[in-house]
């Protein structure tokens, strides 16, 4: 068996095709329940005209939600007459994960974004990997998904895209930048970035355009991040020239934009031991190095006194876990750093 060629997983839909078209990805499952059965991922494809092809991704981690629901919100709205080129939108494509309300797959528990490039003969969450990466991302000019804390974390909405290296880059990534509208965004850089399982690394790989980014967490939905998802990006493919005006997404939106980074082990806070999290910050704090990001408490011997956690480095409180029990090595924090613009 070789990995080198074309995936087994095949697509009710034409992605050719004129107009707009809903059908599954059919990815091969035969289990002793069902022999000749398949586990299927929806997509949604709009074509029309000429213009360049937009792949949006939701629920690449099965409990977070922001990122689905606001690209169901926009196919929900889309008018193809707008249309200028090809929208491939998978809102639930890690659909078993979703079912089960899970990060990981419950089918292979395997995680998706930690799969690429994926593999062609590998387990149910490796094959779609391979798929996205090599049948739809290859035919990508740009690649959006949407991700949030999960359950196990709460971000602010915050946009990621790559850190341009050069002039015609940096005044694309500037326009996009502006027209999404969220107030916070992290430029990640392309050359210190070790990691090469995600999303975004196949983007790259490919040469698309990536844009992604943290829109709540705790295995809720927020509303604020809803709206910039859906809003968003209906701005951006309106910058891009893929989607003609209306009224909601001419509107440019107003918002005063700060850039941060985080990328440093400082930046984190990580349980040192089990116990109960009691956070001593709030989510949009101001920090300062050396200040207390909790305690943690010790519910056998609660006549203990809780074990201080502090914060290393100065910045912006941006994530924590809303969850009460940890246990040694799980993240209970991290900071974003503010850039000089
Ligand atoms: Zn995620």
């Amino acid at each position: 068996m070789t990995d080198s060629g074309k995936s087994l997983i095949t697509a009710t839909v034409n992605f050719d095709k004129g107009g707009i078209q809903t059908g599954f990805l059919r990815i091969p499952h035969s289990v002793d329940r069902s022999a000749y059965g398949y586990l299927p991922i929806p997509v949604f494809v709009a074509v029309n005209g000429e213009g360049p092809t937009v792949l949006m991704l939701g629920a690449n981690h099965g409990d977070e939600y922001e990122g689905p629901i606001g690209l169901m919100h926009l196919l929900h709205g889309l008018a193809l007459e707008r249309l200028q080129g090809r929208l491939i939108v998978l809102p639930t494509l890690n659909l078993p994960a979703v079912l089960a309300g899970t990060r990981t797959s419950p089918i292979d528990k395997v995680n998706l974004n930690r799969s690429f490039p994926g593999k062609r003969h590998g387990t149910p969450t490796e094959m779609l990997a391979h798929y996205i990466e090599t049948e739809l991302i290859s035919q990508a000019d740009f690649v959006f998904d949407f991700h949030s804390g999960g359950k196990t974390l709460s971000y602010l909405p915050i946009l990621f895209v790559l850190r341009p290296t050069d002039a015609a880059s940096q005044s694309l990534t500037d326009r996009i930048v502006r027209a999404f509208g969220c107030e916070r965004v992290r430029y990640i850089d392309q050359l210190a970035f070790n990691e090469d399982r995600t999303s975004g690394a196949a983007a790259r790989r490919r040469g698309a355009v990536f844009l992604s980014g943290e829109f709540g967490g705790c295995g809720s939905v927020s509303k604020e991040g809803v709206t910039l998802v859906e809003q968003g990006t209906l701005r951006v493919l309106h910058e891009l020239g893929v989607l003609g005006a209306d009224d909601e997404i001419s509107r440019p939106a107003l918002v005063n934009i700060q850039s941060f980074n985080y990328s440093r082990a400082e930046h984190y806070v990580y349980a040192p031991r089990g116990g109960l999290f009691e956070p001593s910050f709030s989510l949009g704090d101001s920090i300062v190095a050396g200040q207390r990001a909790g305690f943690i408490h010790d519910p056998a011997e609660p006549w203990n006194a809780p074990r201080e956690v502090l914060f290393q480095a100065d910045g912006l409180a941006i994530c924590y876990r809303p969850l009460a029990h940890v246990e040694a090595g799980d993240c209970l924090a991290h900071l974003a750093i503010p850039e000089a613009s």
